[in-house]
This record gives C-alpha cells, structure tokens and sequence, in this order.
C-alpha cells in the first residue's frame, strides 16, 4: 500500500501585536508572500516547488480575516492558489472576528483569550465555520471539505459543529503544539472519525526520550529536518500507515525580526528541506502518492478501518518502527513513530547555529533590501 503523503500549507494574515500595542497593526498580504528583494519567497517559492516536482498540496486559506481587512485581499490569493491545482481548504482563527465589534480593543482587554476553538460553545464554533464558509462562496471557489483550526485547537465542540456545516474531513490535531488532555484526541497520525467527521492529524513522532518518556514533536518543515522526514516516511511506509500530514506556513522559508516582516532573508535550510522532500516524494512514487488532504481522506480503501470515536490509548513504548499493539489502541492509525537521536541532535545544532547566523545577517542588512 502506499503512504498518502499531505503537505498542508496555514496560509494566513497577522494581527501582529495589535491586540497588545496600539500602535501596531494587523499584516496581510506579506505574511503570505515574504517578499525579500521583491520576490516572494513565501507563496510564490510554494507555488514554484510544488510545480516542479508535481505536488498536489493543500492551502487551509484562513477566512474570518476580512473582518479586519474590509477589501479582501485573500480572495486573490486563494483564487490564484485553486487555480495553480491545488486544494484550497478551510482555516479559522476566532481572533479575527473581534474586530466586527467597534470596541474591540475594550474585548481583548477583558478576554484576551480570543483565538481559542478550545473551550468555545458549539453555537459559536458553528456561526465562526459558517462565516468561513461564506468568504469561500464570495470567493467563488469549491466549499470547503476540509477545516483546520487555529492554533490546532479542538474539541467535542468544534466536531460536533463540523458535523453541523457539512465539512467532512479535517486535520485539527497535532498534539505536540497542542493538546486538550482528551485522550479520544490523542492521535498521532492516521484517520479517525469524530462525531461523523474524519480527522487526518498532523503527523506528532517521538523525537528523542528521556527515559521511556517521549519527547513529542509535530512535523513541520520548520522544525525537521530532510533526513528526519525520510526516517519517518519511510517507518510510516513499512508499518502501513495510510497517511502523513505535514505542516508548514509561508512565512516559514524566510527569516525576520520584525512583526511585519518588513525585513527579511530567505530561510535556506527550510527552502532546501521542501525542496528535498518534494524530490524525493517525486522519486519515490511507488512508495508515496503526493496528495490534497480532501484526496487523502476520500481515498479511504473500504476494508481500511477508520478508528470511530473509541478512546485511543496512547502507546509511548511502541518499539520504533512498529504500530501500537491493538490492545493498547483501536486503530493501527495510531502509532508512534520514531525518529533517530543523531538526526535530532544534527538538527538542532544546524537550527541554533542558522538562527544565530540569520540574525547577525538581518542586522548587517538592516535598512538595505526587503
Ligand atoms: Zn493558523
């Protein structure tokens, strides 16, 4: 069987400390093109490297945005990505809709906790999915099938309300940036239906231990490297793990110390890392269909079963390599992968030792090209 192989893109605006400084304000369009001496290495570099190597990927188009920017300036880009083939889905950030509220700075104030899905009431979870629904239909563009919450921010609630609008597919879960404490919503990968809807979560593996205690990560092309990515395809491939979600934002192929991104350098180790597993998800064919989320979690094989609503166990002694013990889970959609200490540690050595470098290479350019 082949692994489906999902590159998800969060493509987004900022509120970029507005909610904290009044003298800042929200960041649109450069968020999502990273221009760096005009040429966008953001989208425009995506774009590029998915076309060259054949990629079908997904955008979640974030769209409660336009509460803030009344002129909509992420219907183009949404257009422009469904036009170029690619799945254009749906992602919320809550925050956004504050500012249908002339007092918002006086509702931050009192709940700053504005972008939060966790904890939010069902009817509100509902009303925020179906104002995403809306700027899809104003976009003239397919509903969406599939959501993403901000901030991968979940519960009962936001299924349930899911369920409710119609979207059948999502990927909410990536429990290394967060996680409810729920343990029907400790997947680390796979398909698993919730309240009628298929949940494909970002893939979280177990980087290093401590111990038997994992060190949980999920896997975006900002924090993993090529050579991990490889170990852990290729883990998911021999157990037979139906799919792998990847994360990862424009912003992440550049660097910046300014909130609005104003100046910036192009991120190479992270532009390489994509290109590197575009190459090999493009070489590797026989092992990994490349694919839309949507696709992905359509394509389920009828006598493949998804994980219903059942508690999943997490299994953290899972030997690398292999899938949960079924009495330890439902679903062999639920294993642990492993990741390699060495690869980790190359990692985070390059990371450290990148970070610094772009830094002091921000500052001996600042004030030269964006
Ligand atoms: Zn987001």
């Amino acid at each position: 069987m082949r692994t489906r192989v999902c590159i998800t893109i969060d493509t987004e605006f900022s509120i970029a400390g507005a909610f904290s400084d009044p003298a800042l304000r929200p960041v649109a369009e450069p968020m999502v093109t990273c221009d760096v001496a005009g040429r966008s290495q953001g989208l425009d570099f995506l774009l590029a490297t998915f076309q060259r190597h054949d990629i079908p990927a997904t955008f979640f188009v974030e769209a409660l945005n336009r509460q803030y920017f009344k002129h909509d300036p992420m219907a183009a880009i949404a257009r422009r990505i469904h036009g170029q083939g690619h799945e254009v889905q749906l992602h919320v950030h809550p925050c956004w809709s504050v500012f249908r509220h002339a007092d918002w700075r006086e509702r931050v104030r009192a709940c700053p906790r504005q972008d939060d899905f966790f904890g939010r009431d069902e009817a509100d979870t509902l009303a925020l999915i179906r104002q995403g629904m809306e700027a899809f239909s104003d976009w003239d563009l397919p509903p969406p099938q599939a959501f993403r919450a901000g901030n991968l921010q979940h519960d009962d609630a936001l299924y349930q309300a899911l369920a409710r609008s119609g979207i059948r597919y999502s990927s909410n879960i990536g429990l290394a940036v967060f996680d409810s404490g729920d343990p029907r919503y400790a997947l680390y990968g796979g398909r698993h239906e919730r309240h009628g809807v298929i949940e494909c979560p970002v893939l979280t593996y177990c980087d290093w231990r401590l111990g038997r205690r994992p060190h949980l990560k999920t896997l975006t092309i900002a924090g993993t490297s090529f050579a991990e990515m490889k170990t852990l395809l290729e883990q998911a491939h021999r157990i037979g793990l139906s799919l792998v979600v990847i994360l990862s934002h424009p912003f992440e192929y550049i660097q910046s110390r300014d909130q609005d991104l104003r100046h910036a350098r192009r991120h190479g180790i992270a532009q390489r890392r994509l290109t590197a597993l575009c190459q090999y998800l493009d070489h590797n064919r026989d092992r990994y269909t490349p694919s839309g989320i949507a696709a992905a979690a359509i394509a389920v094989a009828p006598d493949h079963s998804v994980a219903r609503d059942r508690p999943v166990a997490p299994d953290h002694s899972v030997a690398p390599g292999h899938p949960v013990a079924p009495s330890r889970s439902s679903s062999p959609e639920n294993p642990l992968l492993e990741g390699r200490l060495l690869q980790s540690l190359d990692r985070l050595a390059l990371q450290a030792t990148y970070a610094c470098y772009g830094q002091a290479a921000l500052l001996a350019t600042r004030g030269g090209s964006r």
